[in-house]
This record gives C-alpha cells, sequence and structure tokens, in this order.
C-alpha cells in the first residue's frame, strides 16, 4: 500500500494577466519506507510540489494522500509530516535544543521528560549532543543543517519532506552528509521525497528518482532504469546514458 500518494496534482499561479502552470497533474505514489528523489532543473516545480504536500501552498486540482486519508484542506501542523528547507529555517531566537522540542510541545501532548529525552537520543544520533544551548547564529552551516533535520527526526513522522537541503553546503561537506543522510534513512525508514536539483544526488540516494521538467514529470524510476533507459531525450539528457 502506498504511504503517500500525489494524484493528478495541478499548481497554477496567476501573475498579473498570465496564469503559471507550475505542476502540471504529478502522479506519483511512495510505498512506505521510501526514499524517493524529486529531481529536475531550476523552476520546474520542484519545492510547489513539495510545498503542496506540507500544506504550505493550496492545492488548485487533485489530491494527496497519506496513508488512504486526503489531508486535502488540513493545516500544515495536523499533517504528519516534517518538512527540512534548504536555508534550514531555524528559529533563530531559541537554542538547538528548543528549536528541536518545540514542534513537540507544539503539535503533541508529551510530557516535558519525554519531550526531552527524544531530543537527547535525536541530537546523539546526528552528533549535535554538545550544541544543544547554542542558537543557530553560533552553529556552522553543516550544524545549522544537523540541528534542522534533528528537529524533523525527533516529530518522528510519517513522512519526511527536504527541499535541496544540503545545496548550501561546501562540496565536501555534502558529499559526507549525503553518505549520512542515506545511512539515517535506512535507520530511520520514513517514507521521504528528496527534492534537489544535482543529478549525482539523485543518482546515489534515491531507491527511485523522479524527473520533473517544466511542471510535467518525464520519468519515475530507479536510478539504473532512468540512467540505461531514460523515457524521452529530456531524461536522456538531465541523466540517462548519453546515448
Ligand atoms: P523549483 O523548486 O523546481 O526551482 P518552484 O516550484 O520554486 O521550482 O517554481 C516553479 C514555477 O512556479 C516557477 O516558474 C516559479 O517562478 C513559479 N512560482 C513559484 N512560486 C510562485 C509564486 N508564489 N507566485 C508565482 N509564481 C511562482
Ligand atoms: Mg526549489
Amino acid at each position: 500500500m502506498a504511504q503517500l500518494e500525489l494524484d493528478n496534482l495541478v499548481k497554477t499561479f496567476s501573475d498579473g494577466s498570465d496564469e503559471v502552470v507550475a505542476v502540471d497533474t504529478v502522479n506519483m505514489s511512495l510505498n512506505d519506507g521510501e526514499f524517493l528523489v524529486l529531481v529536475g532543473p531550476s523552476g520546474c516545480g520542484k519545492s510547489t510540489t513539495l510545498r503542496m504536500v506540507a500544506g504550505l501552498e493550496t492545492v488548485t486540482e487533485g489530491d494527496i494522500l497519506i496513508g488512504d486519508e486526503s489531508v486535502i484542506g488540513t493545516e500544515p501542523r495536523d499533517r504528519d509530516i516534517a518538512m527540512v528547507f534548504q536555508n534550514y529555517a531555524l528559529y533563530p531566537h531559541m537554542t538547538a535544543e528548543e528549536n528541536m522540542s518545540f514542534g513537540l510541545k507544539m503539535t503533541t501532548d508529551l510530557d516535558t521528560e519525554t519531550i526531552e529525552q527524544r531530543v537527547t537520543e535525536t541530537a546523539e544520533m546526528m552528533g549535535i549532543e554538545d550544541l544543544l544551548d547554542d542558537p543557530p547564529k553560533e552553529l556552522s552551516g553543516g550544524q545549522q543543517q544537523r540541528v534542522a533535520l534533528g528537529r524533523a527526526i525527533v516529530r518522528d513522522p510519517a513522512v519526511f519532506l527536504m527541499d535541496e537541503p544540503l545545496s548550501n553546503l561546501d562540496a565536501k561537506l555534502r558529499t559526507k552528509m549525503r553518505t549520512e543522510l542515506k545511512s539515517l534513512q535506512n535507520e530511520l525508514d520514513v517514507t521521504t521525497i528528496y527534492v534537489t536539483h544535482d543529478q549525482t544526488e539523485a543518482m546515489t540516494m534515491g531507491d527511485r528518482i523522479a524527473i520533473l521538467d517544466d511542471g510535467v514529470l518525464q520519468q519515475v524510476g530507479t536510478p539504473l532504469e532512468c540512467y540505461h533507459r531514460p523515457a524521452n531525450r529530456f531524461v536522456a539528457g538531465f541523466i540517462g546514458s548519453p546515448s
């Protein structure tokens, strides 16, 4: 059974008299625990797709199901989803620990002790246990992204959404975090859509990849399928073998 399903999803923005179709009838279905990489060039509609799933953007047409239930019309906080952004989006006035515990305090009725315990365990998993008292501005980019990932993981969501989480990091750290994120994913087994414009990230991280161009899904398949049997010229040029 699919854990996350996007069903004929459409998003249009009106830009004065023009209408921009940012996401054009996208269908995809993620299995429980699957790590799907949504990849495509800048402006192709990746962030808009994620933002609709997260509830940060309204849906023009179509449906989004988590488990068997449509989440259309529900508030972001009522969706069993945690999202990680490119710019980390940490609360600047809170410590790392407060950043991680805030969501649990707001959306669950767990007691303080349980929340503290979960934050500590997650911080250890992310290697940030010594940074818990620090505000974001005292942390490096890599450390901030670990806190942002920790803040998502600690909520133990049904679905993770990650929007280019590594693209603000330098190349060396990005490679390291890529490996770490992948093994974390294997351990946590949470259904994930991971957005990137980076073909290497897509090829090395995805159980399957979904390739988007101009709002239209071009192919969904394993990295090897897309590489060896690209559905069309766009996929071949973007990710496939140069045949
Ligand atoms: P990506 O994340 O793949 O770079 P986006 O989802 O951010 O792409 O954008 C897809 C398209 O939708 C682009 O043409 C972008 O200009 C447009 N777009 C995104 N957000 C808005 C908005 N709030 N208003 C108008 N157009 C938007
Ligand atoms: Mg984007």
